[in-house]
């Protein structure tokens, strides 16, 4: 196969780069460049520049807003915007509850929601863990009960990113009490703003607020919130998590902080030279560079044979690429030394004050931290060697 750019993607790639160099404000990607969390007014105001242009939501199909773009243009762009510190497109939005409510929701369902997701004017959370509910997602408890024209939820969600900043999150919840486990689950959308939810911030190894827990106390929710049918949510959670795997590759991310790395090897010193002339750290650079070659060709060559929408793919590629993101992550925090111990106050709502060290630095013990998560959140790494053993090994 042959993997080189053709003229054509050759020829987007400029086009691409083009309108990022004109369009994106250089005071966001300096505040993003600093941080592991981008504040929710610097992605939302990036969303509502590439909505006027018809690109926020790159893998939508034309009819619900996306630009239609197949798999590799896809790749070119996410790329592009990585490199020039643009914030990322928000993932709940565009990756997750956007194309199950384009795929499973009904008319009036797409009429309301998808607008504001695409323009970012609506943020969207993720509810679907619970305390004891994660990995084992079917033996979730919150309950919702029909009451006339609405359901009332009662119980607890963890884990939900972001929550705190979200107008609406999506949920999975107990409909039918006497169902099987996976059979009695229903996904229902739930408005922040509805009397009974409490949102509790979590503190995280990296010092952001980044997880909350949401406690639903007879929370009034409309019916006509229900996505698909009574008894559907696990099929639709499952389209739903297929696509968050796949994504979370995150080849291009990786591609970038190794890019990074390399270069702030051959600047920082380190005894009479450059910690780049340190064949120890050298080899470990290589070790990984060779891994993520691998990666990138195993998507490639799924994405050229067609195949790049398989499920099982999703777990392959997940696994490997989270944890290369934690491994550029220490060896970039090794790159710094002593600042790569540093947190840095930037990224939790001090951002433009005075901060110690060079502006690179800022950042490195946070996303270093924050990397941990990389193999739980999106379906942890033992539960990905599960799946690929059952499926693809058939073990
Ligand atoms: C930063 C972050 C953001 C998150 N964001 C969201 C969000 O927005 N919305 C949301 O709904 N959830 C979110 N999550 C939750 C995430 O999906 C869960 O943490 C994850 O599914 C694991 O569930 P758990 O934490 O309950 O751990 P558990 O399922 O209790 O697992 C604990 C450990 O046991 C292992 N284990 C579990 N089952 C098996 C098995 N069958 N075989 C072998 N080992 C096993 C796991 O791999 C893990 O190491 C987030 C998590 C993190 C860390």
């Amino acid at each position: 196969m042959n993997f080189e750019a053709d003229p054509d993607e050759a020829a987007f790639r400029e086009e691409v780069r083009a309108f990022i160099a004109e369009h994106l404000p250089q005071d966001i990607a300096e505040r993003v460049r600093r941080t592991a969390h981008p504040a929710r007014e610097d992605v939302t105001a990036w969303m509502r520049i590439l909505h006027r242009k018809g690109w926020s939501a790159v893998g939508w199909p034309e009819q619900y807003g996306g630009p239609g773009w197949g798999a590799m243009r896809r790749i070119i762009f996410e790329e592009e915007c990585l490199y020039a510190d643009a914030p990322p497109q928000h993932f709940a939005n565009i990756h997750s509850v956007g194309p199950v409510i384009y795929t499973f929701g009904d008319d009036a369902q797409r009429k309301q929601h998808l607008e504001p997701l695409l323009s970012g004017d609506v943020i969207w959370s993720q509810g679907f863990s619970e305390p004891n509910a994660g990995s084992d997602l079917a033996s979730l408890t919150t309950r919702a009960t029909r009451q006339g024209d609405d359901f009332i939820v009662n119980g607890r969600k963890l884990w939900t990113s972001d929550a705190q900043d979200s107008d609406f999150m999506f949920t999975l919840v107990r409909t039918l009490a006497d169902a099987p486990p996976h059979r009695g689950i229903s996904f229902l959308l739930i408005d922040m703003k509805t009397p009974g939810i409490d949102v509790r911030p979590i503190k995280l190894l990296d010092g952001s607020y980044a997880v909350c827990e949401v406690f639903l106390d007879d929370v009034r929710v409309p019916a006509a919130n229900l996505v698909g049918e009574e008894g559907q949510g696990w099929a639709i959670a499952k389209f739903l998590l297929a696509n968050e795997r796949a994504f979370s590759a995150e080849v291009p991310c990786t591609k970038r902080d190794m890019k990074r790395l390399i270069a702030l090897a051959k600047t920082q010193r380190r005894g009479g030279g450059v910690l780049w002339d340190d064949p120890l750290f050298q080899a470990k650079v290589a070790c990984l560079q060779a891994d993520l070659d691998a990666l990138e060709y195993t998507v490639l060559r799924a994405i050229m044979s067609g195949d790049h929408a398989a499920s099982d793919l999703a777990s392959l590629v997940k696994l490997p690429g989270s944890e290369m993101r934690q491994r550029v992550s220490e060896l970039t925090a090794e790159a710094w030394s002593a600042y790569g111990l540093t947190q840095y106050p930037a990224a939790h709502g001090v951002a433009g004050a005075a901060l110690p060290g060079p502006i690179g630095a800022q950042g490195a013990a946070e996303t270093f931290a924050f990397r941990r998560a990389t193999t739980v959140y999106g379906g942890a790494s033992e539960v990905q060697r599960d799946i690929i053993a059952k499926t693809i090994l058939r073990l």
